[in-house]
């Protein structure tokens, strides 16, 4: 079968300098793939590259088949079939949750407001929130509004969701309920691309591990490579994080 998501000799430079140094990698369909490493090893830059908030200068990315730095690549259909979670939810604090879930489906897909609603009551089932539907972001904690991001990612019913240490500005009792409902998702198939400093979750529930270092893939591995690492580099990562 065909990878969700591809990567072929990615590089990726800024100005001079080279962040991403012929990264390769696969996620297949209904796979997780958890993505870790330092600080400044390219992680998120490797992410966004996916869909394309980056350009790279060489290498090749599919997404489903379909050629990410191709300059005739309809930008929104990419972005509608790759979800992607970042560290700061940025809701909308005028808006309801249901009112943030259902913005983009009602412009980019012109979904009539009582259909919207449904997408909203069912995007937040599955994120455990239906009691909050019309609640507003600052009557909800951190965990909760992070919650609500991920559902407005799926209100667009990607193929591929990326997450950007979605649970780093929490504080530790809250990063456990979204951890929680990323595992539910990756349980239900959802293929999934996350890049976290969580080494319990990525051993727990990633199908694969990618040990990313100074802009190259050093490692990859099941979840048991984060108790058995193979180069001092992650032996290292492992030992003393960022
Ligand atoms: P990570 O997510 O692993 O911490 P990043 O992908 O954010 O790493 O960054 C990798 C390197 O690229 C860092 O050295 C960072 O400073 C640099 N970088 C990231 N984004 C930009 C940008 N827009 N302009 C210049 N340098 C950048
Ligand atoms: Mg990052």
């Amino acid at each position: 079968m065909s990878a969700a998501v591809s990567l072929r000799d990615v590089h990726k430079r800024f100005g001079e300098v080279e962040v991403l140094k012929g990264v390769s990698f696969d996620v297949a369909p209904g796979e997780v793939v958890a993505v870790i490493g330092r600080s400044g090893s390219g992680k998120s830059t490797a992410l966004r590259c996916v869909n394309r908030l980056e350009t790279i200068q060489s290498g090749e990315i599919e997404v489903h088949g379909r050629r990410v730095d191709d300059p005739q690549l309809d930008l929104r259909a990419l972005r509608r079939d790759v979800g992607m979670v970042f560290q700061s939810y940025n809701l909308f604090p005028h808006l309801t949750v249901a009112e943030n879930i259902t913005l983009a489906p009602r412009r980019v897909r012109k979904t009539p407001q009582a259909e919207a609603r449904h997408i909203a009551v069912e995007a937040l089932a599955r994120v455990g929130l239906s009691d909050k539907i019309d609640a507003y972001p600052e009557q909800l904690s951190g965990g909760q509004q992070q919650r609500v991001a991920i559902a407005r990612s799926l209100a667009m019913e990607p193929k591929v969701m990326l997450f950007d240490e979605v649970t780093s500005a929490l504080d530790p009792h809250l990063t456990g309920e979204v951890l929680k409902v990323m595992e539910a998702l990756a349980k239900g198939g959802m293929t999934m691309l996350v890049v976290t400093h969580e080494m319990a979750f990525a051993r727990r529930v990633a199908d694969r591990v990618i040990f990313m270092h100074t802009g190259k893939v050093w490692e990859t591995g099941a979840g048991e490579m984060l108790a058995n690492p193979q180069t001092p580099e992650l032996r290292e990562f492992l030992a003393n994080g960022l």
